[in-house]
């Protein structure tokens, strides 16, 4: 899995505290001249009154690569976002990419047997190709753990959705993978807007109630790591 913020909202923090004074202000936006320290406590004190849409004004770009269209078909549920992901109808997949979870590949039989299965399929797909099928058809021998990559953009509102569920140890391990990465990447980029930021039980309240879990402290472990 490889994750990558391409590009994102000049000084994130900033912008959304504008956007959170602007609303208290007499003054023209453009005119509010405020320290930094005013800024961000702006900005908190919004956040914890529930006032989240102020946090819509900061985008973030990613370009993730290196998973599985099982991970993206999870992915793409989250309608708050925009999508452009490499497509099977117009790449011909040469060569066999696919991701294995682990637990397959912790075990050498099962794994040598996961391999020779999908590529039995890789060489399926090249055989129809072969025989005048065109790609959009023959990819449906392809696998869920088919690779991929994809353009992702979200704003930092729908961030923070993504990361109560996803980081959350209910999800599945590829996305929730991914989900770390990502907060990773945006917590140095916007330290105050996701300050709180992780699974649901970072900022209180557990929904999957009677589940247990350490995700809390396994989760800040994970974010301290190199
Ligand atoms: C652990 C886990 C297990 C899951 N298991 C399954 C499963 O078995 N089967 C399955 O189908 N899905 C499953 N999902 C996917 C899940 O149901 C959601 O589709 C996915 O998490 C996207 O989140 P979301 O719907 O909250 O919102 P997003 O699309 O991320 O949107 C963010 C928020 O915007 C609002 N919103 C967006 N669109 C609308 C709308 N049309 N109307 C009203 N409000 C809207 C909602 O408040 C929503 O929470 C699972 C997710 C998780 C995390």
């Amino acid at each position: 899995l490889k994750v990558h913020l391409l590009v994102y909202t000049s000084d994130p923090d900033r912008v959304c505290a504008i956007a959170a004074l602007a609303t208290r202000s007499s003054k023209d936006p453009a005119d509010l001249k405020v320290s930094r320290a005013v800024a961000e406590k702006a900005l908190k004190v919004t956040i914890a009154s529930g006032h989240h849409s102020v946090l819509e004004h900061a985008n973030f770009t990613f370009s993730i690569s290196g998973v599985s269209r099982a991970l993206t078909h999870q992915l793409v549920r989250h309608r708050i976002a925009s999508y452009s992901q490499q497509s099977q109808r117009y790449v011909t997949l040469e060569t066999p990419g696919y991701v294995t979870p682990d637990s397959i590949s912790r075990d050498e039989q099962t794994l040598e047997s996961y391999k020779s299965l999908l590529d039995g399929l890789w060489e399926g797909y090249k055989d129809l190709i072969a025989h005048g099928v065109p790609e959009e058809d023959a990819r449906y021998l392809l696998p869920n753990a088919a690779e991929t990559h994809m353009v992702m953009t979200m704003n930092a509102r729908e961030l923070m959705h993504f990361f109560r569920l996803r980081c959350c140890l209910r999800a599945q391990w590829e996305i929730r993978r991914l989900a770390f990465a990502m907060l990773k990447l945006v917590k140095n980029a916007a330290p105050v807007i996701f300050e709180d930021a992780g699974p649901s039980c970072f900022s209180g309240r557990c929904p999957e109630k009677g589940y247990p879990c350490r995700i809390k402290e396994a989760a800040e472990r994970r974010l301290n790591k190199k």
